[in-house]
């Protein structure tokens, strides 16, 4: 007799609450990997277009809810989830919500998962939705809460995306996926100045992209330096470039701004901070001290 194999198993059954952009992604990724899918939608047009490709359409979050022990929320926002969840019984489930969400949010909301009997664990997207269900394209998903709940469903977690568990608080997974988008608008507002820098002269943005990205790629380096900075508490080991003459080079930055017509007001904050830091004595270091200014 054949020897049954992982591939054999049956699939864990979901529940997925959310069909927008990102749950949409979700619900085909499932399917494609042959879990049984139950789905519910606020607008109900949305669920009804995953039926030929396989999924239960439930008419109401509750029935969704009763139809799966596994039961993952992909709504727009926390208060979305109060709404959709109001007349569900969640007794014995294990609720997955993948609403970006607070650190706060998240756990007030494990405290409210566990006040009405479910296991709980929040996740952090780390991907859009064409990433989702394209292993190649490195889609993940931070997971906090519940360890228990992670193991036992990993492999159906880990069937649209990577499976990532940070931690038993359940606002880790929110805490996790906040400090990366944060550190992308950064990037974004660096690419959008050096995009308006040349936007009135004959350089073709295409010609300038390859530069930037490459540029960005070399300097993000620097961000295992300030880790190792941080964790040691010195922040002057294996400066190359010190702050007193990053500031000293300020000038030239501000003033290319102003004779392109640009305005400074997404680089000058960081500067002004760069400057404080010098005030305080930094001149020796680079650009770590910067985190300690931030703090409130
Ligand atoms: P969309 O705006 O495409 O979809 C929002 C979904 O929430 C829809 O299903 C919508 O229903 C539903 N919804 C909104 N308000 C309510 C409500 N009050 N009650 C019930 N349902 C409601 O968003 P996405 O799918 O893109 O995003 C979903 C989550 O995934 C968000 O938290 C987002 O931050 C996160 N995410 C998204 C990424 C992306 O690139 N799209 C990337 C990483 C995370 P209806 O169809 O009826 O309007």
């Amino acid at each position: 007799m054949a020897q049954n194999t992982v591939e054999d198993s049956p699939k864990t059954p979901v529940t997925l609450l959310g069909l927008g952009a990102m749950g949409t992604a979700l619900a085909r990724a499932w399917l494609a990997a042959g879990h049984p899918l139950t789905v519910w939608n606020r607008t109900a047009a949305r669920a009804g277009a995953l039926a030929p490709a396989g999924a239960a359409v439930a008419a109401t979050p509750a029935e969704a809810v009763a139809a799966s022990r596994l039961v993952v929320v992909c709504l727009l926002d926390d208060a979305s989830v109060d709404e959709a969840l109001a007349g569900a019984d969640l007794a014995d489930k294990d609720l997955v919500n993948l609403v970006t969400s607070t650190p706060g949010e998240a756990r007030a909301r494990a405290a409210w998962a566990e006040r009405r009997g479910a296991r709980y664990l929040d996740g952090g997207i780390m991907a859009v939705p064409p990433m989702i269900g394209v292993p190649a394209a490195g889609p993940y998903v931070f997971y906090s809460g519940s360890a228990a709940l992670f193991e036992e469903h990993r492999a159906a977690l880990g069937a649209p995306a990577g499976a990532r568990y940070v931690g038993a608080d359940a606002g880790f997974a929110a805490l996790h996926d906040v400090a990366l988008l944060s550190a992308m608008y950064g990037m974004f507002a660096g690419v959008a100045h050096a995009f308006a820098l040349i936007r009135e002269e004959p350089v073709a943005p295409g010609e300038l992209a390859p530069l930037l990205g490459s540029w960005i790629t070399a300097m993000s380096g620097s961000i295992a330096s300030t880790a190792e900075q941080l964790e040691s508490g010195d922040y002057t080991g294996g400066v190359v470039s010190t702050l007193a003459m990053q500031v000293a080079g300020q000038g030239t930055l501000l003033r290319t701004a102003e004779e392109q017509g640009v305005s400074a007001e997404l680089l000058a904050p960081y500067l002004r901070l760069m400057e404080r830091r010098l005030e305080a004595g930094g001149g020796e270091e680079d650009l770590t001290g910067v985190v300690d200014l931030l703090r409130r």
